[in-house]
């Protein structure tokens, strides 16, 4: 990889950028090999910098959000793994718009505007993203998703161009969004409702309690790892198939939920992604129904 590239990313970004960093330490599943690059872009001049910097050398690069959609290969990434951080991290209220940098919290967005009394965004509770990265894949639960309240999104185009797309302008469906290709959120507009504070957070807090009954959130997870299919459920299927607890090495189909897969202690992304396949094999045997992973693999 370029010499000279990580000269200057280390020359403008400094310890913001980390070379040959495990991807195992950023993605909620804990898997992952080594990415060439992981940078932390503080601002929008800074995120064009690099995208440029990238795009001269050749070089692969991808958004990062809290990495809790995605399974990064044993062999890592060989690109820049690009982080939204400082200016790009911050959350603010406008009437009843918050205004969200891509590198923000969602479960603090989420906190934010149920004590303001903001309706719209409790079903996002219990969800550990960042607002680029629900944007970006449409996140949603309960009924309720990113894009129906996105008003706008902010976006950085490969080219260094920077453009406000209104959020119906972004085609979208179940978990899914479309974005110019190699564009980075850089943030988004949520519209929200007003009503009592007090009605948000105990809509708030009864997801967040439902969530905690129904899912394994103290496993190292990424949630579900496929999509429901029409009209059923992938969790329903992969546990009628009787494949709660199958594992292969540290991954392990989980017992609360069977859309999850855990890591256990020491698995590796070969031995999810030999889950994740196993549970399609047998799913399909079983039932004629092919599962759609969620999940997003990277570096494989
Ligand atoms: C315990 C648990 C529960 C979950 N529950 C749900 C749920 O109820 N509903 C749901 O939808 N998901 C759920 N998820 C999955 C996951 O949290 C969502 O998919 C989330 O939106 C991913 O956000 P992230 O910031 O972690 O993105 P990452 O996993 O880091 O990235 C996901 C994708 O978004 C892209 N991306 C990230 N940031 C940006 C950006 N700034 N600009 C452009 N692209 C970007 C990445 O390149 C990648 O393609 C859950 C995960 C866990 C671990």
């Amino acid at each position: 990889m370029s010499v000279e590239l990580k000269k200057l990313i280390q020359a403008r970004l400094g310890a913001r950028a980390r070379f040959d960093e495990p991807m195992s330490r950023h993605t909620t599943w804990g898997v992952g090999g080594p990415a060439w690059c992981l940078a932390r872009v503080n601002s929008a001049a800074e995120a064009a910098w690099l995208l440029a910097a990238c795009g001269e050398a050749g070089l692969a690069y991808k958004p990062l959000g809290r990495g809790s959609n995605l399974l990064v290969g044993d062999a890592g990434f060989s690109g820049v793994m690009i982080r939204l951080g400082g200016e790009l991290g911050k959350l603010a209220l406008e009437g009843d718009t918050l205004l969200a940098g891509g590198g923000a919290p969602l479960p603090g967005a989420v906190r934010l505007v149920a004590r303001q009394g903001l309706a719209g965004l409790e079903w996002a509770a219990g969800i550990p993203a960042s607002l680029g990265g629900a944007v970006a894949t449409n996140a949603g639960a309960h009924g309720g998703d990113m894009a129906e309240l996105t008003s706008g999104v902010s976006l950085l185009l490969p080219g260094g161009e920077m453009i406000e797309a209104a959020g119906k302008d972004l085609p979208s469906g179940y978990r899914r969004r479309v974005l110019p290709a190699g564009a980075l959120v850089l943030g988004a507009r949520l519209k929200l409702s007003p009503t009592m504070p007090a009605e948000v957070e105990r809509r708030r807090k009864a997801l967040l309690q439902l969530r905690r009954l129904r899912q394994p959130l103290a496993a190292r997870t990424a949630g579900s790892v496929f999509k429901n299919p029409e009209g059923d459920h992938a969790g329903r299927l992969i546990e009628a198939a009787g494949l709660k607890g199958l594992a292969v090495g540290g991954a392990v189909v989980s017992r609360v939920h069977a859309n999850f897969i855990e890591n256990r202690g020491g698995a590796s992304a070969a031995d999810i992604l030999s889950l994740i396949n196993t549970v399609v094999l047998k799913v399909m045997d079983a039932f004629s129904v092919r599962l759609e992973p969620e999940v997003e693999v990277v570096g494989v």
